[in-house]
């Protein structure tokens, strides 16, 4: 029995149940930048989906027709590559901005912290200030907290829901979808991934938030390998403001003091709950609340501003680099080297980026037959890809082949063009005729050639397949 007791009070857990963090409001020119970057963010979000182009959504990943429109752009699962391009742009992009000014991103444009931040904002409305809250938090159930607390939930999952169901607004139909939604009718894949959507925005801004930072957040733990002793990090003054001390009155004796008050505002208004004082810390995501903190309590007890600020480590230890010559560093300029090649590449392969895409399919049935007119005829399937944003005629037309022509198949009309709609794909019969008479190969290379009839510079696709004839008669 002892043994057992010993046992138990010699053990540990290795979980610690985290403690709710009651962020505390803030003002200042940071987090200005805040409300507007959140604001900016939120209102693309869930506008975006809303806008037109050209008679369609603006930004549709279509995946039942496997096609992404972006404005005046279509994509195809043959743009792979440029999806690849996107994403490599997209990593460099972090490295380079990380390496100037550290986690910038994590601080002001993170969709956790966008959102960490719209559902804060809910919580003050309902259950007012950091103050505020911690006593509702602690006091026993009653009517008002069974009210404030419904309300804020409701609010949150009515502001989850929307997030979820505007995110699948990105992949079907946004206003169908919307309208389905409210008349109940809304099932099957779209039902789900707006509830699971919505119920991952519920969960990581409304209960997780600055533990998907910290425990989730592959980017939390990688981004000190982009950090160097010029990077950008939220960083208190030691030399000034140590050894600190409580009250104002040591305004008096500075002398014998540093500047912190030990208010510990800047420990309140932080996200994530630590206190910069110790020092930079990998959960610190360089949200600057604790600078704007600072900085209202100097300004209340006379003393200057920045004794937390933005700063470099060169800096603390007493380097005085003028921001020009910090700023050329060499992994500054291998990122942005790479970076402005992979986008001038990005944009000169999408400018190059041909309008229509042909896939060719040699009929199976017959290798070659004879035409009325005693031509030898072979007969191919042809998949027309209209990549452009408007109805397109084609051509179709053959090389490599001396005295070969090409035209559509009759038995899709008698017209000399097909026609495909925008963003289409047109799946026809190409008819190759030569005379018996030629000069050929059993088997030999030819080249179709489909091309826009209209349009300033009309494009061509040029396909190779093969032509068949019978065996020549010597
Ligand atoms: S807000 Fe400034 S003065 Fe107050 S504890 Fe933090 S560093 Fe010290
Ligand atoms: S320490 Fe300061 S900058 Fe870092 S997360 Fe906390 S409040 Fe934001």
């Amino acid at each position: 029995m002892s043994n057992s007791i010993d046992k138990a009070s010699s053990e540990s857990s290795l979980y610690a149940k985290s403690e709710k963090i009651y962020p505390r409001e803030v003002a200042g020119q940071f987090q200005s930048l805040r409300w507007i970057s959140m604001y900016a963010l939120l209102g693309l979000y869930y506008i975006l989906p809303w806008v037109s182009w050209n008679g369609r959504q603006a930004v549709l990943f279509d995946l039942p027709a496997r096609k992404f429109h972006i404005f005046f752009l279509t994509f195809w699962p043959q743009d792979f590559f440029f999806l690849s391009l996107l994403l490599i742009l997209a990593g460099l992009s972090l490295f380079f901005f990380t390496a100037i000014a550290g986690r910038v991103w994590c601080g002001f444009a993170c969709p956790q912290t966008v959102w960490t931040e719209a559902f804060v904002m809910m919580e003050r409305w309902v259950e007012g200030s950091r103050a505020q809250q911690i006593k509702l938090a602690r006091a026993p159930w009653s009517l008002l907290k069974v009210r404030k607390r419904a309300l804020k939930h409701t609010l949150w999952i009515s502001f989850s829901l929307f997030t979820g169901l505007t995110f699948v607004g990105y992949f079907q139909p946004v206003s169908e979808l919307f309208a389905e939604f409210f008349k109940l009718e809304l099932s099957g894949w779209a039902l789900f991934w707006v509830v699971f959507y919505g119920f991952a925005t519920y969960g990581n801004a409304g209960f997780m938030r600055e533990q998907v930072c910290k425990y989730m957040c592959p980017y939390a733990r990688f981004q000190s390998a982009m950090f160097d002793k010029d990077t950008l990090i939220v960083a208190y003054d030691e030399q000034r403001g140590e050894p600190r001390g409580r009250g104002t009155k040591r305004i008096e004796s500075r002398s014998s003091k540093g500047d912190c008050v030990d208010c510990g505002i800047c420990v309140q208004v932080c996200p994530t709950g630590i206190d910069i004082r110790e020092g930079l810390q990998y959960e610190c995501i360089a949200c600057a609340a604790c600078i704007d903190g600072c900085d209202d309590v100097m300004q209340k007890i006379g003393l200057p501003t920045g004794l937390i600020r933005y700063s470099t480590q060169s800096q603390d230890q007493g380097e005085s680099k003028p921001l020009g010559k910090a700023l050329w560093r060499p992994r500054i300029i291998i990122y942005g080297l790479l970076l402005v090649t992979v986008f001038s590449g990005f944009i000169v392969a999408l400018s190059l980026r041909s309008s229509v895409q042909v896939d060719i399919l040699r009929d199976r049935n017959a290798l070659f037959r004879w035409s009325q007119n005693n031509d030898i005829e072979n007969s191919y399937q042809v998949r027309v890809m209209n990549k452009s944003q408007a109805r397109q005629h084609y051509s179709v037309s053959v090389s490599g082949l001396d005295g070969a022509t090409a035209r559509w198949s009759k038995t899709s009309g008698e017209s000399l063009s097909r026609v495909v709609e925008a963003g289409a794909i047109g799946e026809f019969n190409v008819l190759v005729n030569l005379p018996a008479s030629a000069d050929y190969q059993r088997s030999q290379k030819i080249s179709l050639h489909v091309t826009e009839s209209v349009g300033r510079t009309p494009q061509t696709s040029v396909e190779e397949t093969r032509f068949w004839g019978p065996p020549r008669r010597n």
